[in-house]
């Protein structure tokens, strides 16, 4: 009937690998936002999940959804990241090896609820003993404490994660979720002192003064309203409409005590985020000589109280520098400037230790003792590229993360997908695609990029400022694509940049980076300092990256034997539109572009899902063909023609390697497995 719409015209299609205008963007585009109009937020690219935040909730992940996901092969059903998480874990079972989920996306894509989800389904579906449901709540609930203390509104996102999380959930050899270990990195400390416009502290301050019982609130010396503290009202929002701290002040307490913290944890953990609040409302005042002065220290004294620091120690370490020479101990009086910084300071190494042992503690609750052999899922979720007004050191290191983890992404997909195909002698078109290794060389490279400047800068104390730092920036840097400073460039672009600043074209957009923040004046040691200390912090970044990279490659690369490497991936596509629930154009476009999403498509729509050596293919499958079974006496790849011509795959279904058979399809290796049950 003409001007009848067909189910594909109005849902669009659920695998963008099956849309015919492939190479086209405005297709994609128009598919996604087919389905987001139809609150379909999912849709494959191949093995690839692509998610829309849908910003309100939709009924699709109810027990009986669930249900319907269990054990089902991966395209059998509409896309869902429940199919995703089924799938690998079937695949870890199947196969005994460990599996990882990606989550990439910007700020408010929906990362962190998307690992929630995964979190619940293991929890749900997975088979269970009394014993191990303690293991599995402890899991469940780590997630409301880690985003109390690691989780804030920003600009972009309400729940905001300002840590990166690494999470391994360990099942044993009968697919029991038995034990979990959580990777904490780069949380965002500064966030304790300062807020940009329009954001808030860590949720956690204003849940213990907003629904702190009467009792402990007393007890640790604070009043029941955010106004009356320095470090939460900086930005005028600590009231979020989104947000009910009163109600997730008891969700966080009742989840303490699922894991395992006392009563005497508790009053420790809570004093030192009270102490934080005082010490946020310590005040100096310059004496006739400019030095600081604490003139009213009742503050103070409540710190030292829940710190168990003497007033004295305490004072004197906020309002003087010790030098120590041979046999002397000299104090040098601080500014009211210098006074402020070491408060400040103090007040975030005090709350990024807490955080650090708050991560210990949690997995000291989830730990698994027994020997026995465990297969591991990790998810990792990092927080997502963010531009700010004002982008600081954390910002470079937070989408420095997503530079590598987009680098690691297309070297474990689109490279090393090529170069396989290239290896095995695969008749293959390259596909081009943007790769970002330029600007994380820019960042990493050694004695040239932007970190090693920085190393060098730190190891002059008294001679390097940011000035110095930003001027061996331009020499080095000087015609780099990526990088541009005030000197550097053109007139229309010099508008934009403040003296002190460098931009960088980072894969997701451009970025521009400044030393200073708002409402501190500059002090070339402030600066100096500042760098000094950021440095450590950011070496620590490194190293975790470093080892997450490690870490991840080498569990990978026992996958690749046994299937080929096709990682359960998950993209979310962040709409900044929740208020209206509207589709985006532009900004969508924006995301599907930078992460890299039609380059992915091509390749999967070209390539081959599966792939397998043909010794462990033949080994597999050898019962299904009379004249593999139960022994193939010949060379192992011709054993394999003969078997995939015995269960009748098409010439276009498969492709014959130098040492691996191709399969395109995961239909066709699906529909292969099935004929074992037939
Ligand atoms: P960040 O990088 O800032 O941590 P994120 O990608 O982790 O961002 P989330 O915190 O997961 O983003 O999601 C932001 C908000 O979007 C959530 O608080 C929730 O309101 C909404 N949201 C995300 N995913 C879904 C979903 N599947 N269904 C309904 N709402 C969602
Ligand atoms: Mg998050």
């Amino acid at each position: 009937m003409e001007g009848a719409l067909t189910a594909r015209d109005r849902v669009g299609i659920q695998d963008f690998v099956l849309l015919d205008t492939h190479t086209s963007e405005t297709a994609f585009l128009g598919n996604l936002k087919k389905r987001f109009s139809e609150d379909l937020i999912y849709t494959y690219i191949g093995t690839l999940l692509v998610s829309v935040n849908p910003y309100k909730e939709l009924d699709i992940y109810s027990k009986k959804q669930m249900d319907i996901y269990m054990g089902v092969n991966f395209f059998e059903l509409p896309p869902h990241i429940y199919a995703l998480a089924d799938n690998a874990y079937h695949t870890m079972m199947a196969e005994a090896n460990n599996h990882f989920i990606l989550i990439s996306g910007e700020s408010g894509a929906g990362k962190t609820e998307a690992s929630k989800k995964i979190l619940q389904y293991y929890a749900v579906s997975c088979p269970s003993t009394t014993l191990l449901d303690s293991v599995r709540d402890r899991m469940l609930v780590s997630n409301p404490v880690l985003e109390a203390f690691g989780n804030a509104k920003t600009l972009k996102n309400d729940n905001s994660s300002r840590f990166g999380k690494y999470m391994d959930i360990q099942f044993d050899i009968q697919g029991d979720a038995v034990g979990g270990h959580i990777l904490s990195y780069l949380l965002e400390k500064s966030r304790v002192v300062h807020q940009n416009h329009g954001e808030r502290n860590f949720h956690i301050f204003y849940q213990l003064v907003e629904g702190g019982e009467e009792d402990l609130l007393h007890q640790l010396g604070l009043e029941s309203n955010c106004q009356h503290y320095s470090y939460l009202v900086q930005n005028e929002c600590a009231n979020v409409t989104s947000i009910n701290d009163k109600n997730d002040w008891k969700t966080v307490r009742n989840a303490l005590s699922v894991i395992d913290f006392d009563e005497s944890d508790i009053q420790h953990l809570f004093g030192i985020i009270a102490s934080v609040l005082h010490l946020g409302n310590v005040q100096f005042e310059a004496d006739s000589k400019g030095y600081a002065t604490l003139n009213k220290n009742t503050e103070l004294r409540w710190v030292s109280t829940l710190l168990g620091i003497n007033v004295q120690v305490l004072q004197e370490g906020l309002t003087y520098r010790k030098i120590e020479a041979k046999t002397d101990e000299v104090l040098s009086p601080f500014t009211v400037d210098h006074a402020i910084y070491a408060r400040n300071a103090l007040a975030k190494a005090i709350y990024g230790r807490t955080f650090t042992w708050l991560v210990n503690k949690i997995n000291d609750s989830m730990e698994n003792k027994e020997p026995s052999r465990k297969t591991v899922i990790g998810l990792l979720d990092i927080y997502g590229f963010e531009v700010f007004y004002v982008n600081s050191f954390e910002q470079f290191c937070i989408n420095y993360c997503n530079e590598k983890l987009q680098q690691l992404f297309i070297q474990l997909t689109l490279k090393s997908e090529q170069e396989e195909y290239e290896a095995e002698g695969i008749g293959w078109e390259p596909v081009q695609f943007f790769n970002n290794k330029i600007i994380c060389d820019l960042v990493e490279e050694k004695h040239l990029g932007i970190i090693s400047v920085l190393d060098e800068e730190c190891l002059r104390p008294g001679e390097a400022t940011d000035f110095t730092f930003l001027e061996k920036l331009e020499e080095k840097m000087g015609s780099h694509p990526h990088f541009i400073t005030h000197k550097l460039s053109d007139k229309k672009i010099r508008k934009t940049l403040d003296r002190g600043d460098f931009r960088l074209l980072h894969y997701a957009g451009e970025v521009t980076y400044g030393s200073k923040q708002p409402g501190e004046r500059p002090s070339d040691l402030h600066h100096v300092h500042n760098i000094i200390t950021s440095w450590w912090y950011f070496q620590t970044s490194i190293c975790q990256l470093c080892f997450m990279k490690q870490f991840l490659l080498q569990s990978l690369s026992l996958f690749f034997p046994f299937v080929s490497f096709s990682p359960p991936l998950f993209f979310g596509t962040y709409t900044n539109t929740h208020a209206t629930g509207r589709f985006d154009d532009v900004l969508v476009r924006h995301q599907v572009k930078y992460l890299g999403l039609m380059e992915h498509l091509r390749v999967r729509r070209a390539g081959f899902a599966y792939r397998r050596r043909y010794e462990l293919f033949l080994q597999r499958y050898k019962p299904l063909c009379p004249a593999t079974w139960p022994h193939w006496r010949g060379v192992a790849a011709e054993g394999v023609e003969v078997l995939v011509q015995h269960l009748g795959y098409l010439p276009d279904e498969y492709k014959m390697g130098r040492t691996k058979i191709f399969i395109r399809h995961p239909r066709t290796l699906f529909a292969t497995e099935d004929a074992f049950e037939v």
